[in-house]
């Protein structure tokens, strides 16, 4: 059973918990107990994207299809509540849901403006370094997947003022960190733990052991 995982959008200004970075005012939250607020980096929630309400049948599909997912909400001042702002889901299951969605127009429409933000926010030089960097210490990762690791860094680091020179230096620790984060979403059942509530501490060590598994595999020379 999937329980959804909440993001808020913050209306006072705010500092994450665990990294500590400046996150201002309407920054996208989780909320922990002992932490308080977290990012959305350190809440390993970064690789999902927003699909906002409107189309209850994208929003439907997009839902079953993704593994994990997060209701996004806003407090409203006027009305003294939580209003739903939409849902963060995988890149892959809004894919999905959107393939199936095709006929209407609407989606077409909104999918290439998603698309056409997302190559304005990416560096395709900064992305194709990065996936060179990638593929070098990892000769057996599967293909394609060092442009999707190295996408998803660019997006994260962009327009993070404390983050961007770390990335940029390319560093082995950089990337180690981003093809770790990138095997325990898409090879073990992290996503899925996380899903079903487990604690993130907790759902990081039990997949721990396969993360390492993958790691040294893709680390293997032919
Ligand atoms: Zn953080």
């Amino acid at each position: 059973m999937k329980s959804d995982l909440k993001v808020f959008i913050t209306v006072t200004a705010s500092t994450c918990g665990e990294c500590g970075e400046e996150l201002g005012r309407k920054a996208w939250i989780t909320l922990v107990e002992d932490k308080g607020a977290l990012c959305l980096a350190c809440a390993d929630l970064d690789h999902l994207v927003f699909l906002p309400s409107g189309d209850a049948a994208l929003t439907r599909r997009a839902r079953k299809h993704s593994v994990l997912s997060a209701v996004v909400l806003r407090w409203s001042r006027a009305r003294k509540r939580y209003e739903r702002q939409g849902l963060l889901v995988e890149a892959g299951a809004l894919e999905q849901a959107e393939q199936e969605c095709l006929a209407d127009e609407e989606v077409r429409v909104r999918r290439r403006e998603r698309q056409a933000a997302r190559r304005v926010e990416l560096d395709e030089q900064y992305v194709q370094q990065f996936a060179e960097r990638v593929r070098a210490p990892y000769p057996n990762c599967p293909p394609g997947r060092e442009e999707i690791i190295a996408e998803h860094a660019c997006l994260k680091y962009s327009g993070r003022v404390g983050r961007s020179a770390a990335a940029r230096d390319l560093g082995e620790q950089a990337i180690r960190l981003a093809v770790l984060a990138h095997i325990r979403h898409t090879e073990t059942s992290y996503d899925r733990l996380l899903a079903s509530g487990c604690e993130r501490w907790e759902a990081r060590a039990q997949v721990e052991g396969e993360v390492s598994r993958v790691l040294a595999q893709w680390a293997e020379g032919e």
